[in-house]
C-alpha cells in the first residue's frame, strides 16, 4: 500500500520543477549577455583589426618613402659630384675614395658605391668607415643588386633624359636596410650611377614612428599577430625578423568598460538563477512537502500509519471492477473486542500501544496484494484479493482472530483483547466499494451480537433487519398516532385442549409501506426512544376494550421492563382499568426477570399495589433468566409461563422432561398456576397435560389472532375440536 513519497523524490521533483521554471530565464539572459559581448568583441576586435591594417600601410608606406629617399639622396650626390665623378669615369682611386667618404658621411649610408654603365659590378672601390668584416661581405651583395637594376632599366629604356632610381628594403645581417641606386646621365658621355645603404637602427625606427604617431615600432621575432610586418631578406625569403607596432586596439576602451559590466552582469545572472532556483526549490519542496504530507494524512491513520478509511474505499473501489467469480475479493471489517477496557484501564497510550501491536500482528497475516487500513478507534478493515470461495476469507478472518488473541506486553500488565470480524464479498454481494463496506459492517455488528471475538458472513437478511430497523426507527414515533399498531390474540389452553382460560394480547405494527411488522423488531426500538410507555399504555387499554367481548377469560398484556419502572407505571393501569371499564381481576401482566432483579424492592411495592387492585401478574419467559424459583417465590406472582425453550429441547434430551417435569411441580408446590409456551406439536401437549401443565398457549392451538378472529374462536364450542379429540 502507498506510503509516504521519500524525501529525495520530493526534492528530486522540487529540483526539476525549480530547474524547468528558472533555468530558461537564466539560461536566456546569459545568452543575451554573450551575444552582446561576442558582438562587441567582436566590433571590438575589427575596430583593432582596421587599426593595424592602417598602420601597416602606413609603415609600408613610410619604408617605399625611405627608400625613395635614399634613391633621391643618392641622385642628389649624384647631381652634386657629377663635375667630377661624371668627367672621368676612371679615377684616380685616392681621390674617388674621398669623394665616395664625403657622400657617405653626408647622406648617413652605411656604404655607397659608385658604378659604370655597364653595372658591372662595382666599378670603383667602396670606402667604408666602420665595420670589421670585408665591405663586399656586409654590403657587396645591396650593392650588387642596385647595381644591376640601374643597368636593367638602362638597357630596358637607353633615354638618358629619365631618372632612374632604384630601390628596396631587406632585413639583413640583423638590420633594416633601406637600398637605394640612382642613374645620373650625361649627354656627352655614359653617365653614371651611385648606389646606397642605409640601415634603419633602432632610433630610426623610433623616429619614424614618432613621424607617423605608432608607438613601439621596433624588429621583433615574427609571431602570429596582426601587429607586424614580416620583413625578406635579398633573397626574398623570410627570415625572423618582424617589424612590429604597439597596436592601438581602438576597441579595446570600449571592451575595457564593457568587460567588467559584461562580468558582473554574468556574475548577477548566475547569482540570480542560483538564488531564484534555490528559492523555488525551497518553495516547491515545501509545497511538494505539504502536499505529500497533506496527501498522505489524508489517506492514512496517524497512529498506525495504515491507509485510512477513504484511502481503504479508493483503492477497494480501484480493485473491485477486477473482482470476478473465483478471483474476487473479501472486505473484512474488524472490530476489537474489549478494546475499551484496556483504555480505560491502562490509559490512552497502552490503548495505542495495543492498536499498533493488533495492527503489526493482522498485517502479519496478509498477503502483500491485500490492504490493512484503520479506519479509527478500536475498527480496522482487510481487504482480501485473489479470493477463490467464502473459504479463503474465512481462513483469513481465524488467522486475523488467532493473531489477536494472545495477550499484549504493557509493561508489567498484560492485555488481552478479541476481533469480531464482518466480511462481504465481491462479486457475491456487490461490486459497489461503499455498499460493500456497508455489507462488512453489517456482518460485522451481527458477528458482535452473536458473541464477539467471531466472523460472521453478511448474509441478505442482515441487511433487511436492518433497514426495517431504519424504518422503525424514523417512523415508529408516528404509529401510534396514526392508528397503525394493532393487537393480536393468542388463546391459552386448558391442558387438555378443552378450553380457552386466557388470551395473550401480541402487539403488531401494520405499516403502510413494510406490511405487518413484528414485535420483535420495534418493541426494543421503542424502548430505546421512550416510547415504549406511551405504547405499553396503548396496548392495555385497547386489550381491555376488545376483551370486554370475551367474557371469563383472562386478557394477558405483556409489559416492558423500562414501563413497569415508571413510577406512575400502577397509576396508568388503574387509569387504563378504570377508563374502560375493565374487570381489574381480569387483566394480567407478563412480566420478565429483568424486572424484579434489576430493583427488586420498588419492584415488590408496585406488584403488591397491582395485586392489591385485583391485577394478576405471571412470570414471562421463565426459564431463560437465571434465577430460580425459590428466588422468586418472594414477588407475587400468580403464574409462570415456561419459554418456548424447554419444549425446543424436550425432544431431543430425557434430561429436558425431567427438567421441565420438576419445574412444573415446584410451580405447582408455590401454588402458581403454570403456563407452557410455544406448544406446537401434540406430543408435546401430551407431555405436558401429563406433567400437570395447567395451560398450554402454542401455535397447536392458534397462532396470535386479530381481535374479529378471536371473536370467532370465542364464539365456537369447542375451538381445538380436532386437537383435543386427538389429545384424548
Ligand atoms: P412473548 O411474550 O414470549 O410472546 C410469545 C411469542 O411467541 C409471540 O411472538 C408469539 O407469537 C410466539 N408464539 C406463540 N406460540 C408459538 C408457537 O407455538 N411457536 C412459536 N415459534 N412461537 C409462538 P410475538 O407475537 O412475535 O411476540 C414476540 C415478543 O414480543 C413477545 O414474546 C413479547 O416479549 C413481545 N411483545 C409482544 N407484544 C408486546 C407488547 O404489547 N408489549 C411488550 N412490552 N412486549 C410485547
Ligand atoms: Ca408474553
Ligand atoms: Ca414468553
Amino acid at each position: 500500500m502507498a506510503t509516504a513519497e521519500p524525501n529525495q523524490d520530493i526534492s528530486r521533483k522540487a529540483r526539476k520543477l525549480a530547474s524547468t521554471s528558472v533555468l530558461p530565464f537564466a539560461i536566456l539572459l546569459f545568452a543575451i549577455l554573450v551575444a552582446v559581448v561576442l558582438t562587441v568583441l567582436a566590433m571590438a576586435q575589427r575596430a583593432s583589426e582596421a587599426a593595424d591594417d592602417r598602420i601597416r600601410t602606413m609603415i609600408q608606406i613610410a619604408l617605399t618613402e625611405a627608400v625613395h629617399d635614399v634613391a633621391r639622396d643618392v641622385y642628389a650626390f649624384s647631381e652634386l659630384e657629377r663635375p667630377v665623378l661624371g668627367r672621368n669615369s676612371v679615377l684616380e682611386s685616392q681621390k674617388l675614395d674621398s669623394y665616395l667618404e664625403r657622400i657617405r658621411a653626408i647622406g648617413d649610408f652605411d656604404a655607397v658605391s659608385v658604378i659604370d654603365p655597364r653595372g658591372q659590378a662595382l666599378h670603383t672601390a667602396v670606402r667604408l668607415v666602420y665595420g670589421s668584416e670585408t665591405p663586399d661581405k656586409r654590403y657587396g651583395a645591396n650593392l650588387r643588386w642596385a647595381a644591376a637594376q640601374l643597368r636593367d632599366n638602362l638597357l630596358a629604356n637607353p633615354n638618358p633624359a629619365d631618372t632612374n632610381l632604384v630601390g628596396r628594403h631587406i632585413f639583413e645581417d640583423h638590420q633594416l636596410r633601406l637600398i637605394g641606386g640612382a642613374w645620373n646621365a650625361r649627354s656627352d658621355g655614359p653617365g653614371f650611377g651611385i648606389v646606397a645603404i642605409r640601415s634603419m637602427d633602432d632610433l630610426a625606427l623610433t623616429r619614424l614612428g614618432a613621424r607617423l604617431s605608432i608607438s613601439g615600432l621596433r624588429l621583433a621575432e615574427p609571431a602570429p599577430r596582426a601587429n607586424q610586418i614580416v620583413l625578406d631578406n635579398a633573397a626574398g625569403a623570410r627570415l625572423g625578423a618582424a617589424l612590429i607596432w604597439t597596436p592601438e586596439r581602438p576597441g579595446d576602451p570600449i571592451l575595457n568598460r564593457l568587460l567588467p559590466i559584461a562580468v558582473s552582469s554574468g556574475l548577477a545572472i548566475m547569482i540570480f538563477a542560483w538564488l531564484a532556483f534555490a528559492h523555488v526549490t525551497r518553495v516547491t519542496t515545501s509545497m511538494l512537502n505539504s502536499e505529500a504530507i497533506a496527501h498522505h494524512l489524508a489517506g492514512h491513520d496517524t497512529l498506525s500509519g495504515l491507509p485510512n478509511r477513504l484511502r481503504f474505499s479508493e483503492h477497494l473501489a480501484g480493485l473491485l471492477p477486477r473482482a470476478v467469480d473465483g478471483d474476487g475479493i473479501a472486505v473484512l471489517f474488524i472490530d476489537l473486542d474489549k478494546f475499551k477496557e484496556v483504555n480505560d484501564t491502562y490509559g490512552h497510550a497502552a490503548g495505542d500501544e495495543v492498536l499498533v501491536g493488533c495492527a503489526q500482528r493482522m498485517a502479519a497475516q496478509l498477503r502483500a496484494s491485500d490492504v490493512l487500513a484503520r479506519f479509527g478507534g478500536d475498527e480496522f478493515a482487510v481487504i482480501q484479493t485473489g479470493v477463490k470461495s467464502a473459504l479463503d476469507a474465512e481462513v483469513l478472518a481465524r488467522r486475523i482472530i488467532e493473531s489477536i488473541r494472545p495477550a499484549f506486553q504493557l509493561g508489567e500488565a498484560e492485555a488481552y483483547v478479541g476481533a469480531s470480524i464482518g466480511v462481504a464479498l465481491a462479486p457475491a454481494n456487490g461490486k459497489d466499494a461503499a455498499e460493500l463496506m456497508r455489507l462488512a459492517d453489517i456482518a460485522m455488528y451481527r458477528a458482535k451480537n452473536e458473541g464477539r471475538n467471531r466472523a460472521c458472513f453478511f448474509e441478505q437478511r442482515m441487511d433487511d433487519t436492518l433497514r426495517l430497523r431504519k424504518v422503525v426507527e424514523d417512523d415508529l414515533r408516528h404509529a401510534i398516532a396514526r392508528n397503525e399498531l394493532e393487537l393480536h390474540y393468542q388463546p391459552q389452553v386448558s391442558a387438555d385442549g378443552s378450553k380457552i382460560v386466557g388470551i395473550e394480547a401480541l402487539v403488531r405494527w401494520r405499516h403502510p409501506v413494510h406490511g405487518l411488522i413484528p414485535p420483535i423488531e420495534f418493541i426494543g426500538i421503542a424502548e430505546e426512544r421512550g416510547l415504549i410507555i406511551q405504547l405499553g399504555e396503548w396496548v392495555i387499554r385497547r386489550a381491555c376494550l376488545d376483551a370486554k367481548n370475551w367474557p371469563d377469560v383472562s386478557i394477558a398484556c405483556n409489559v416492558s421492563a423500562i414501563q413497569f419502572r415508571q413510577t406512575d407505571f400502577v397509576q396508568s393501569v388503574s387509569n387504563a382499568l378504570t377508563e374502560t371499564g375493565f374487570d381489574p381481576t381480569r387483566l394480567e401482566l407478563e412480566l420478565t426477570e429483568s424486572i424484579v432483579v434489576a430493583n427488586a424492592d420498588q419492584a415488590e411495592d408496585s406488584m403488591m399495589e397491582l395485586r392489591a387492585m385485583g391485577v394478576k401478574l405471571a412470570l414471562d419467559d421463565f426459564g431463560t433468566g437465571y434465577s430460580s424459583l425459590i428466588y422468586l417465590r418472594r414477588f407475587a406472582f400468580d403464574k409462570i409461563k415456561l419459554d418456548k425453550s424447554f419444549l425446543d429441547s424436550l425432544e431431543d434430551t430425557g434430561e429436558s422432561a425431567i427438567l421441565v417435569h420438576s419445574v412444573v411441580h415446584l410451580g405447582r408446590a408455590l401454588g402458581l398456576t403454570v403456563t407452557a409456551e410455544g406448544v406446537e406439536t401434540q406430543d408435546q401437549q401430551r407431555f405436558l397435560n401429563a406433567v400437570g401443565c395447567h395451560l398450554l398457549q402454542g401455535y397447536l392451538f392458534s397462532k396470535p389472532v386479530p381481535a374479529a378472529q378471536m371473536d370467532r374462536l370465542m364464539a365456537m364450542e369447542n375451538p381445538f375440536a380436532v386437537v383435543t379429540d386427538y389429545a384424548a
